[in-house]
């Protein structure tokens, strides 16, 4: 068996007309999604995801206002701007690029943002709401992309059995609250483990859809998954490699050339999960205008 690949790029690109498209008919009605990227500091990373963020809202017809804050700059800053940005009407969403420096309380500042505006679903009541399975809330973006994968390639988790590696806020704990709701598209039984978790192996083996989510180079080798498998590799690693001309690769958690062999579908990396995250981030801010407009879902 040879798995078939998992084209993030292609669902991303589709979820990212139905969003344009959305975007324009709202225009017709005059109104516009628009979302607020707030940089704290020089971060030469995180300045490329705010602009390709930024990027992306033009694409698609969502207002963009970028903030920067300098690197020194204090709590009672940053809340102002929050507070600013929570009673703007053009803003819809809003979202802090992580990580802050270290003087920023990064859980404040999450909590200070209204929850209608958190496209992010960092707030504790869109968390709160995703766990207990109300949809009028948001979904994080990568776990919600991944969501999206399985649902636009047909696999349904109903009744399989759906193991994540990793338990991070952002990824690994709402890929298990989404794959174990009670909800179409989900309805697995769901196993996580961690670093604290001995033998891993013994509980990837017996998984049908195998998620990756740990940030260890190439960690998911071919003897720890079950033959036909569905793989799912969130991971974003770089890896030294003199022969590359920026003198490194990005690989993913998982080992894919070993892997790809025995599995039945499985995402590359880059081009699976990666593209999906912002284009969910475009979605959730789609999805805020509209309820903010009391337009429904
Ligand atoms: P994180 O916050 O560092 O969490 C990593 C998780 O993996 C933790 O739960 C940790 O366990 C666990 N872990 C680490 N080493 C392990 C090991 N050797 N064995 C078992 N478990 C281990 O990372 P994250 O933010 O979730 O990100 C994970 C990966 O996904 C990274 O490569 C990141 O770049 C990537 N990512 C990609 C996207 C995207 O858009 N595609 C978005 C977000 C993240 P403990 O909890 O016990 O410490």
């Amino acid at each position: 068996m040879t798995a078939q690949l998992i084209d993030g790029k292609r669902i991303a690109a589709k979820i990212n007309r139905e969003t344009a498209d959305a975007c324009a008919r709202l225009c017709e009605h005059h109104i516009q999604p628009g979302l607020a990227v707030v940089l704290i500091g020089d971060d030469p990373a995180s300045r490329i995801y705010v602009n390709s963020k930024e990027k992306r809202c033009l694409e698609l017809g969502i207002y963009s206002d970028k903030r920067v804050l300098p690197a020194d700059a204090t709590m009672d800053q940053v809340l102002r701007l929050i507070d600013e940005l929570n009673r703007d009407s053009r803003i819809n969403g809003i979202l802090v690029q992580s990580p802050p420096p270290p003087q920023i309380d990064e859980e404040a500042v999450i909590a200070a943002i209204r929850p209608e505006k958190d496209v992010d679903c960092f707030h504790p009541v869109n968390v709160g709401k995703m766990l207990i399975g109300k949809t009028d809330g948001f979904f994080p973006c990568t776990p919600y992309g991944v969501m999206v994968l399985l649902r636009e390639y047909g696999i349904d988790p109903a009744g399989k059995h759906a193991v994540i590696l990793g338990r991070s806020n952002i990824v690994g704990k709402p890929m298990l609250a989404l794959l174990l709701q009670k909800a179409s598209g989900a309805n697995a039984t769901v196993t996580c483990v961690h670093s604290r978790t001995p033998d891993i192996g013994s509980f990837t083996r017996q998984a049908d859809i195998l998620i990756a989510a740990i940030g260890r180079p190439e960690f998911v080798t071919a003897d720890m998954v079950k033959p036909g498998a569905v793989v799912v590799d969130v991971g974003i690693n770089r890896v030294a490699d003199a022969g590359a001309a920026k003198g490194y690769r990005v690989v993913g958690d998982v080992k894919f050339e070993a892997v790809s062999p025995l599995a039945s579908y499985i995402t590359p990396v880059p081009g699976g999960v990666g593209p999906m995250t912002i284009a969910m981030l475009m979605a959730n801010t789609l999805k805020a205008c509209r309820l903010q407009h009391r337009l429904g879902e």
